[in-house]
């Protein structure tokens, strides 16, 4: 078999070895239930504090602020619906922005349904959400801003501080998805006035299925799944073990490896944005120049359907992506490339590439060579590109 290129880390990434090993026991050795009274039991209680501290100590957070979920989406639900709902007697307006993840946007149109009254904030050409356009849009009546940390398409940064500020000054609870940032960028909850953040394990090398919701103590949130007393009564349902050790292990490792391997990734990112921008005619980049994710990469290419240029890439042994994973199979162009003001058309002919921590330079090398040579054979098989060279030679 063909080795393969694997660079859609922003959609999940390989569960480290290390990670797999650290779960292992906790399948058939230690199986006990946290909940049970018996020293089997107590293993299994004791590997999800230490998990719970670990990721606590990586957000300067206390253990009792970290809620395990099922992953990422249901700690942005929690977080949404929640707060809605505990606070309608102050308020019914939820800011967010127009790029967030289906996680958010989705449980926006939920709680519109409900009465909720929703601002989803305009981007700049970069992906930034701007301050001024925040400002204005916060009412009295505003309850929750709920702002991503990275965007998972472009990988564009946000003010997260800057945000969390606002939020705090006017005494509006702020809400952050980090699911793509978390293990990537430090985090400090309390530097950049988060009020809870959701973040995903299989995003970091860790397994799936996993995530955990931080919710600042203090906060009156209802429990998002009813049943036993897991989770200090707000997160019914016996513990994911195994994912939650694993978690904590990925997110050790995360902290471990942060600075060397996100500026060897950032090094490798810049390499392949410099060769595809210089070596692909009429392409361009989506998302900030630099204040990006450091795995992250997402060109439009002219006169290339995304959706073909992704099958050939997969016949040559690479994956990559078209946008986030939720839309492709859907012929609507992606929510976050027409926010940032890419025609339809353009915004279809786009590839993300994220890398990972055992991407390598050799590999882009190649992936580059299938990009320049699949480019070419699409845009040979297009009408519109026939008619473009025509009247561009006249
Ligand atoms: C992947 C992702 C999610 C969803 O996380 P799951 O664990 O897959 O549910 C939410 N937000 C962002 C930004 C993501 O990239």
């Amino acid at each position: 078999m063909k080795k393969i290129i694997y660079l859609d880390n922003a959609a999940t990434t390989r569960t480290a070895p290390e990670v797999v090993e650290a779960m292992l026991p906790y399948f058939s050795e230690n199986y006990g239930n946290p909940s049970s009274v018996y020293g089997l039991a107590g293993e299994s209680k004791k590997a999800i504090t230490e998990s719970r501290e670990i990721i606590a100590g990586a957000l300067g957070a206390k253990s009792n602020e970290i809620y395990f979920t099922a992953g990422g989406s249901e700690a942005d639900n929690w977080a949404l619906k929640a707060v809605a709902e505990a606070y309608q007697s102050k308020g019914n307006h939820i800011i967010t922005t127009k790029i967030e993840h289906h996680a958010i946007l989705h449980t926006c149109e939920y709680l519109e349904k409900r009465g909720f009254e929703i601002t989803y904030l305009n981007v700049d050409e970069n992906g930034v959400v701007k301050l001024e356009d925040l400002k204005k849009a916060i009412r009295p009546t505003t309850i929750l801003i709920s702002v991503m940390f990275a965007n998972n398409e472009i990988g564009t940064m946000q003010p997260i501080k800057e945000i969390g500020e606002m939020a705090k000054e006017r005494g509006i609870l702020f809400h952050t998805d980090a699911v793509q940032a978390f293990g990537q960028v430090p985090i400090s909850v309390d530097e950049y006035h988060i009020d809870m953040l959701s973040s995903s394990g299989h995003k970091l090398n860790g397994p799936k299925g996993i995530g955990f919701l931080y919710i600042r103590t203090g906060l009156k949130l209802r429990s998002f799944v009813h049943g036993g007393a897991q989770e200090r009564k707000r997160r019914a349902g016996t513990e994911n073990v195994p994912g939650i050790v694993g978690y904590g292990k990925a997110v050790e490792r995360a902290l471990r490896t942060m600075k060397e391997r996100t500026d060897r990734e950032r090094e490798l990112r810049d390499y392949l944005i410099q060769r595809v921008l210089t070596e692909v005619p009429f392409v361009r980049l989506n998302g900030h120049r630099t204040n990006r994710l450091p795995n992250n990469a997402n060109f439009s290419f002219q006169f290339v359907e995304g959706e073909s240029l992704l099958i050939m890439l997969d016949m040559e042994g690479i994956c990559a992506s078209s946008g986030s994973a939720c839309t492709s199979g859907s012929l609507d162009p992606s929510h976050v490339l027409l926010a940032i003001g890419l025609p339809h058309e353009i915004a279809h002919g786009s590839l993300r590439l994220t890398l990972g921590e055992e991407t390598t330079r050799e590999e882009l090398d190649l992936v580059i060579e299938a990009i320049k040579k699949i480019v070419q054979k699409l845009r040979d098989m297009s009408p519109l590109y026939e008619d473009f060279m025509k009247r561009d030679q006249k």
